[in-house]
């Protein structure tokens, strides 16, 4: 097949209603079936509390520039709120408040004592030097100040933020608290971090992708494969996928595609990546754009990049039999339905990436009793985890007959709702 490509990004879709509207459509469904009254629901879909602050950072050029941030606490019923906390130029609000219920009903579903978050600036980090985002970093520590806590809420790392970024709200926290190395999770090691960490997204989704694949009776060894997003979570899936003995067909990264039909030796698109700062132009591959990669024949298709970037536009062409979302919210509800229509199993991001906040819980425990574990005990304790969730996954698709997403949708909710009666709040 020749591939010829201009344009290479992914560009999430514009929809007439807001990602949190659509995460909504998924839990209504679930409200619906576990027969939630008017009111839970209404309880289960609003955010507790929500913070926009102002950060104004004095810039390199010795220019001030004021970014937005949030943080948005979606539920806290089962636990202290958990989140990532994503530098992007599209964060906002309504971005923020999807995210965060994503995180409620994944830890619902992953079965950790944790409630659901997530937090934004909205800023361009590959445009920002290291300086400039060490003091945007700051500002933002001390903007949510008030609302984050060891034992209330544990920001994390998410897209365009990274260890280093969790090191600065750690250092900026334990100046007024005292060495806190409980208030994030996703630090470097010497700081508290738990080893497996930076891989454990990619992780939990090939364990994921391993239980799926006998169900589904599609092997990963020799299966085509193509990860859109070269970063935390796609690098690492894509690496032990090879590992698996999948063949990697095709990877993207913001700065473009690479495509080569005979397998991608991922170690050296990641050293690639690293010299040049994107997987484009890997030597022994052609160029593709995001479309052509959605088109591909495939059994697996990963995106693990930015939500929205399966749509009503591209998702007739999908030819993969399975779309495994390592991304959060990469399927619209429009496009899930198309896909489902088509009979291509979605595996959804609830569920598949799952391992982050798994591994974050074993870090904060770990800070809790100031231990440091070893990997193959994090690992151990991943794979029983994802293990566990995908099978009860399962059960649910086998007992109603439901999706994949339908059903961790069921459990996840279904986990909250029980507890939000348990403790009287309605
Ligand atoms: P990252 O910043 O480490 O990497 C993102 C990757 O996607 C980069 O390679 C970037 O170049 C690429 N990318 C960004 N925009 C793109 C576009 N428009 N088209 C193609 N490629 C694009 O981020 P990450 O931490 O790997 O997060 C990726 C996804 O996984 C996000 O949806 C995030 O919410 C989700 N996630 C992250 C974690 C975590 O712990 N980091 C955990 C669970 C889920």
């Amino acid at each position: 097949m020749a591939i010829s490509a201009t344009a290479t990004e992914a560009k999430p879709v514009k929809t007439k209603i807001s990602t949190f509207d659509e995460v909504n459509i998924f839990f209504d469904k679930a409200a619906e079936r576990l027969d939630l009254d008017n009111g839970v629901r209404e309880l289960l879909r609003q955010p507790w509390r929500e913070l926009e602050v102002s950060l104004p950072v004095r810039m390199d050029d010795g220019k001030i520039r004021v970014f937005r941030g949030y943080r948005v606490q979606h539920n806290g019923a089962r636990g202290p709120f958990k989140g990532g906390i994503r530098y992007h130029p599209d964060a906002d609000k309504n971005e923020v408040r999807a995210l965060a219920s994503l995180m409620t009903w994944k830890s619902g579903l992953i079965d950790i004592p944790f409630g659901g978050a997530k937090g934004g600036v909205q800023c361009d980090p590959r445009t920002m030097s290291e300086g400039e985002l060490n003091r945007l970093t700051r500002r933002y520590t001390l903007g949510i100040e008030p609302i984050i806590g060891v034992n209330e809420d544990i920001p994390a790392p998410d897209l365009g933020t990274n260890a280093q970024t969790m090191a600065w709200i750690m250092d900026a926290y334990s100046q007024t608290h005292g060495y806190s190395p409980g208030i994030v999770t996703g630090k470097p090691v010497e700081l508290g971090g738990s080893v497996g960490r930076d891989a454990a997204p990619g992780r939990g989704t090939v364990y994921v992708m391993i239980e799926a694949a006998r169900d589904l009776g599609i092997p990963l060894e020799g299966a085509r494969v193509a990860v859109q997003g070269f970063g935390q979570v796609g690098s690492w899936a894509a690496r032990l996928l090879h590992e698996q003995g999948s063949k990697i067909v095709a990877l993207t990264d913001i700065g473009g595609g690479v495509y080569n039909p005979n397998g991608i030796d991922v170690r050296l698109a990641l050293l690639h990546q690293l010299d040049t700062g994107t997987v484009a132009g890997l030597p022994d591959t052609d160029k593709i754009s995001s479309k052509e990669m959605m088109a591909l024949e495939l059994e697996y298709l990963v995106p693990a990049a930015v939500e929205r970037v399966i749509h009503e536009g591209n998702a007739p062409n999908i030819k993969a039999k399975v779309v495994v979302e390592a991304a959060n919210h990469p399927t619209t509800p429009e496009a899930d339905q198309i896909l489902m229509d088509k009979g291509i199993t979605v595996l959804p991001d609830i569920l598949v990436n799952a391992g982050g906040v798994v591994v974050s819980e074993l870090e904060w425990t770990q800070n809790l009793y100031q231990h440091q574990w070893e990997l193959s005990r994090v690992n151990e304790e991943l794979l029983k985890k994802m293990k566990g969730a995908y099978a009860r996954v399962r059960e649910v698709v086998e007992l109603k007959g439901v999706s994949y997403r339908e059903a961790a949708f069921l459990v996840g909710v279904g986990r909250v709702a029980s507890v939000v009666k348990l403790r009287g709040f309605i």
